[in-house]
């Protein structure tokens, strides 16, 4: 740097042309005190030659006089410090440990009121704040929440100004198929499809698929889902777009659309993948009694109709309410112990029998969602070991819940139907165009 400037120094600036008179005027530079931003300016533009501009002046560098940089050096320099928030942390903890005042402190927090970025920082966010060396003074500081967003406070008179920056990552659509051969988890993670994204397929068609106990050999999954990155960097997942899966010769098809009332999957028709119940209102061991109408009762041995299913589970085990609904008896009914029964509309009507007891809140006329806690599983009434009792009644006739066709969610609305059935159309073509030679055999198989 230094040799730059002796190189280039105007000979007008120089009232003594002697060397001894430049190496003077040099010396009053101290190279500690020289910012790094005066050193970038002193780098030469470009290594091109110099060249004359048509006012005949040498252009190509730009280099300051040294009278230039003995001004710049007396003006405030600044200390640059960086922190990564640890547990415990906070705004007033970090920055008086670096010798920040409360009044500046407070100063940058009155910034931050309403939206309280500041207070709420977390583990592992990035502090960087710029002091004046001299008076201590907070002049800047940053709080890196992520690698996308991030709050600026910048220091205007006696108070700050605030600016939260957003970065927007570039969404990649990405198509992976996988076919199942050990788990699906196993051949998931195999074909490149992360556990998260597992767990959201599994969960998108867990309302007509069982996973413990309906898949097989040879089923296969695709999915299309987005990708975001950063600087040409993968940095997550985003949404799935769509998802499909081959079952034991049955197919299904989901795609993610956005109405009013949410984000929800729905099949290319517009029907919600979502159910009206779920299928199973506890999480059971093995189902100890199927719905038998003809079957030999275990304790009277004669011929009584098992008009439920037996989900054996341990004492206690929770019970869900299997869809919304309000709640029309609650209580003891000999045979069945503890008993609930829900209506929920439409001539459905469910029964969950034998618990141990009731959850807080299940009482008659109560309104419950699905999946909401209602009851435990025990052995009350007449009952061989603890399990749930469960019932499913359409119009009064008893169904096999294992089987009963579920109906579906509430439908779109027909003015969001209308944008969705051309969007759902070019997915599946997207779909169509990106399945493996041997994935669409297999689909082109089950539609013959
Ligand atoms: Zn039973």
């Amino acid at each position: 740097m230094l040799a730059i400037v002796l190189i280039a120094v105007p000979a007008d600036e120089a009232t003594d042309d002697t060397p001894i008179s430049i190496h003077a005027n040099l010396q009053l530079v101290d190279q500690s005190q020289v910012t790094l931003n005066q050193l970038q300016e002193l780098t030469p533009k470009s290594h091109i030659m110099p060249s004359i501009s048509t006012s005949g002046i040498v252009s190509g560098y730009d280099v300051p006089t040294p009278d230039n940089l003995v001004r710049k050096n007396s003006a405030p320099t600044f200390k640059e410090h960086s922190i990564t928030v640890k547990s415990g942390d906070s705004l007033s903890k970090v920055l008086s440990a670096k010798g920040i005042s409360p009044q500046d402190i407070y100063k940058v927090s009155q910034a931050d009121k309403k939206q309280k970025s500041l207070v709420r920082m977390l583990p592992g966010q990035i502090l960087n704040f710029t002091t004046n060396e001299k008076s201590g003074e907070l002049t800047k500081l940053t709080l890196i929440q992520n690698r996308l967003d991030s709050v600026k406070f910048v220091r205007e008179e006696d108070q700050f100004t605030r600016t939260a920056t957003s970065r927007i990552p570039e969404i990649v659509q990405t198509y992976k198929e996988a076919e199942i051969n050990n788990s699906l988890f196993v051949d998931g993670l195999k074909a490149g499809i992360s556990q998260p994204l597992i767990i959201e397929i599994a969960n998108i068609f867990g309302w007509d698929i069982d996973f413990a106990l309906d898949i097989r050999k040879g089923d296969s999954l695709s999915v299309l889902y987005e990708e975001k990155f950063l600087d040409g960097e993968k940095i997550g997942n985003g949404n799935i777009i769509a998802a499909q899966f081959i079952n034991n010769g049955r197919t299904f098809q989901a795609i993610r659309f956005q109405t009013k009332k949410g984000a929800h999957y729905y099949t290319p028709d517009g029907l919600a993948m979502r159910k009206a119940f779920i299928r199973t209102p506890v999480d059971f061991s093995r189902i100890s009694s199927k719905f038998n109408p003809n079957r030999l009762h275990p304790i009277f041995k004669t011929s009584r109709p098992h008009r439920g299913v037996d989900y054996a589970a341990s004492s206690g085990t929770p019970v869900k309410a299997a869809g919304d609904g309000k709640i029309s008896f609650a209580g003891k009914q000999n045979g069945y112990g503890n008993v609930v029964i829900i209506d929920h509309g439409r001539g459905y009507q469910t029964l969950y029998a034998h618990l141990r007891g009731f959850a807080r809140g299940t009482k008659r006329g109560a309104r419950v969602k699905q999946g909401k806690i209602i009851a435990y599983v025990g052995q009350t009434g007449w009952a061989t070991g603890p399990h749930l009792h469960y019932e499913f009644r359409i119009n009064g006739v008893h169904k096999n819940p294992v089987t009963v066709k579920l109906p579906n969610d509430d439908p779109m609305p027909k003015n969001d139907l209308k944008k969705y059935l051309p969007y759902a159309q070019q997915v599946v073509t997207t779909l169509t165009r990106s399945h493996s030679p041997a994935f669409a055999r297999k689909l082109a198989a089950l539609k013959r």
